[in-house]
């Protein structure tokens, strides 16, 4: 006997109407919670329930909402791991530093095609590192200041899964000056992401080996997840191409706001809503939501 199946709702909006109609429009009757007054909810369906079924019932009545259909067990996952460049903050830092080098239409381009999967991750990524020499150190410290925002629900989700119990972990292929910060902004225990590497106060245009790629994001789940029970246990969130292995190999794979490929091969997407979407998805409500 399959295990009953669970069908989350998060609505783009709050709303009392459009809620009693996404009820409507899926059918929500059996073990019916609310998460988020008039914008969140669940309930419990069978396992041959489609996502894209779901989905459809839904536009076809004008509403947009992010959704999930899992099974009922195990949802809250032990293990969270996050891509960091517009995933947990709104910008891709090689591209804002780049601004502050002169080159950043030329890095821009390349960021675009790699997180499109077009090229291959590590050649674009030392391709714009090195495009970045001579760039002084303390550049790093302003970009950060000036233009590095969190996404919302960032700190929430961390810190959320972390009063559970789980274990919080960034990997980037971005950089630890900047995953240090991020991680420690929003909470998380751990960070991994290429080191730019510096010579007398300058970048050098390189980066340390091995480059933290594709295949270095889902070892680092499979590490971090061994001891919880596996790959099963773990929420693994990005938008990009590099994020693609580690979010396949997930116990619940999550595309943020996600080029097409990634959207593809994930097992629920974030396109209207923010980070925080990732814990009702789990099961949390609104009153357990840890924010500080
Ligand atoms: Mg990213």
């Amino acid at each position: 006997m399959t295990s009953p199946h669970i069908a989350t709702i998060v609505l783009a909006e709050k709303s009392a109407d459009l809620m009693q109609a996404a009820m409507q429009a899926v059918s929500a009757i059996d073990d019916l919670k609310i998460l988020s007054d008039n914008r969140v909810f669940e309930f419990q369906t069978s396992p041959t329930t489609k996502q894209e079924a779901l989905l459809t019932a839904l536009q076809d009545r004008n509403i947009s909402a992010d959704i999930c259909v899992q099974p009922a067990d195990g949802r809250k996952k032990s293990l969270l791991i996050c891509d960091m460049d517009s995933t947990l903050i709104g910008q891709e830092c090689i591209d804002e530093l780049a601004d502050f080098a002169g080159v950043k239409s030329r890095v821009s381009e390349i960021t675009e095609r790699a997180m499109r999967g077009e090229i291959d991750f590590e050649g674009a990524l030392i391709e714009r590192v090195g495009l970045l020499k001579d760039l002084d150190i303390s550049v790093l410290e302003t970009c950060f200041k000036t233009r590095i925002v969190l996404n919302k629900g960032a700190a929430t989700l961390c810190r959320t899964m972390k009063a559970n119990g789980a274990k919080t972990v960034i990997v980037s292929g971005g950089f630890t000056f900047f995953t240090e910060k991020v991680a420690a902004a929003c909470g998380f225990e751990a960070h991994h992401a290429n080191v730019l590497l510096e010579n007398d106060r300058k970048l050098t245009g390189d980066v340390q080996r091995p480059i933290l790629g594709r295949d270095a994001k889902r070892e680092r789940l499979e590490e971090y997840s061994q001891s919880l029970g596996g790959a099963q246990s773990a929420i693994a969130i990005g938008d990009g191409a590099n994020d693609l292995a580690m979010i396949k190999a997930a116990g619940l794979g999550v595309a943020f706001y996600a080029k097409p490929a990634v959207a593809a091969a994930s097992h629920c997407a974030i396109n209207y809503t923010d980070l925080t979407t990732a814990l009702y998805f789990q099961g949390y409500s609104d009153k357990d939501f840890v924010s500080a």
